[in-house]
């Protein structure tokens, strides 16, 4: 029995993927790169934007061509997109035999094994799951707790995933010791927000702890004795994002100078609208936090450009904070109107080419500052793990402790080298052995 999984979208969706390809080999799957060679296909979706929707759709068409050709052919539609109405009436039309939501993503062999099968709770069992340890792998994806409990206007992900749930802090611990077993060097503790792990259901800034759990900052510490020689998390949502989280990455020392936060916007009247529970007095105060207590960190974020109602002087404010926030890297979006979104359903889309103009100049000045602070480390000596080969020819790749993207002279082992950044352009560090 052959079988195929496809992924679209976030690390989650990667994570979930590597749960299902472990659980379809202990019961006999082998798999393949072709579709044409399967038995089973399953297609991991993404629903975040309207461009990784239109990509399931093209592909389920090419599928329920060759189910047509090949009778024997199983297909399976899971992830945040089956998750929704929107999904399901994908998953009617072109004729897709298992439908699994993000939270019932473990009860895929029962799916198979009835043939025709659907399912979009939200399994319980699925926060004490642990996927066996990946081999011969030198990063993974540590996942400690699914869900989210914001409702950002222009989200899908409450609807896709459900509410928060933390694992128990033991599986955690158990799974990073399981992974440096397997000689990963590299974990990122993963969630649609990390830093609400172990809090009471709920939103804001002053959410009571869990009893029993440790508090994120405290988690950091202990998968940081893990002895694993890099630790990352994604995402952080800025308002539980406080100071003893950032003094736990300054004081522990396999935890990477690295943080993604979010701000969307830099206009406090579309923050409003978009729900995001801070403003971005607030946001910034956590940027100058980091940025004292952790001089050397990199910092990352994600943009929408054109959310409905943004006016030219709303988008200025998002650059002039960008510029102040001075980040290393960012994501950056066109607003994609999700159905069913309370944003989808109170306001009024921006035209295209407003959205498409705004992009363009956010994602040109993110060059230009991206360009300036990647010449910070012009001269140093930073930590690599290399990968393999690169695209250019006589260099390996890799990425930084900070996440840039490492080009090195020469064909170093797989693994984690000290090296000396020699120039840096916008989206790479060039570097020789040191
Ligand atoms: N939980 C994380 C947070 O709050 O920052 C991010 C999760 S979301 C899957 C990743 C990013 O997708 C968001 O930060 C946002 O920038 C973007 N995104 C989500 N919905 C979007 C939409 N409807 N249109 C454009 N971008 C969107
Ligand atoms: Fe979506 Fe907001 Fe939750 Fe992030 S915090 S997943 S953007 S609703």
């Amino acid at each position: 029995m052959r079988a195929q999984v496809i992924t679209f979208g976030c690390q989650m969706n990667e994570y979930d993927t590597h749960s299902i390809q472990s659980e379809l080999a202990g019961i006999g799957y082998s798999f393949v790169d072709d579709y044409h060679e399967a038995d089973l296909v399953i297609v991991n979706t993404c629903a975040v934007r309207g461009k990784p929707v239109d990509k399931a759709q093209t592909l389920l068409g090419e599928l329920r061509k060759e189910k047509q050709r090949r009778r024997g052919l199983t297909i399976g539609l899971i992830g945040c997109l089956a998750q929704l109405p929107e999904g399901q009436r994908i998953g009617k039309k072109f004729g897709v035999d298992i439908m699994l939501g993000p939270g019932a993503v473990t009860q895929i062999v029962p799916a198979i094994q009835r043939g025709r099968f659907q399912s979009f709770e939200f399994d319980n069992e699925l926060k004490f799951y642990t996927p066996p340890a990946p081999t011969g792998a030198l990063t993974a994806h540590l996942i400690i707790m699914r869900g989210c409990n914001h409702r950002c206007t222009y989200c899908v992900v409450p609807s896709t995933r459900g509410p928060e749930v933390s694992r128990p802090a033991q599986d955690i611990i158990n799974e990073a010791r399981a992974l440096k077993e397997a000689g990963v060097v590299e974990v990122t503790l993963l969630g649609q927000n990390v830093n609400s792990y172990g809090l009471e259901p709920g939103t804001g800034a002053r959410r009571a702890r869990l009893e029993g759990f440790p508090s994120f900052a405290e988690l950091l510490r202990m998968v940081g004795r893990v002895g694993i020689p890099r630790v990352r998390f994604l995402t952080s949502h800025p308002i539980n994002f406080d100071d003893e989280i950032i003094e736990a990455i300054a004081d522990t020392p396999a935890v990477c100078r690295f943080v993604h936060l979010p701000v969307q916007s830099g206009s406090d009247r579309m923050l409003k609208r978009m729900a995001r529970e801070y403003n971005s007095e607030y946001y910034m105060s956590r940027i100058r936090r980091i940025r004292q207590l952790l001089p050397d960190a990199t910092i990352s974020t994600d943009l929408i450009a054109g959310f409905p109602g943004e006016t030219e002087d709303d988008f200025n404010e998002t650059l002039e904070l960008y510029r102040e926030a001075r980040y290393d890297a960012a994501y950056m979006f066109v607003y994609s109107e999700r159905e069913g979104t309370p944003a989808a359903v109170h306001f009024e889309d921006l035209p295209r080419r407003v959205k498409v103009e705004r992009l363009t100049r956010l994602v040109n000045l993110s060059k230009e500052v991206s360009h300036e602070q990647n010449q910070r480390w012009v001269g140093q000596r930073v930590e690599v793990l290399i990968k393999g080969p690169s695209d250019e020819q006589g260099f390996c790749q890799g990425h930084s402790r900070g996440n840039h993207v490492a080009v090195v002279e020469g064909d170093l082992e797989p693994g984690i080298h000290q090296v000396v950044v020699t120039h840096a352009t916008a989206n790479r560090l060039y570097a020789r052995p040191a």
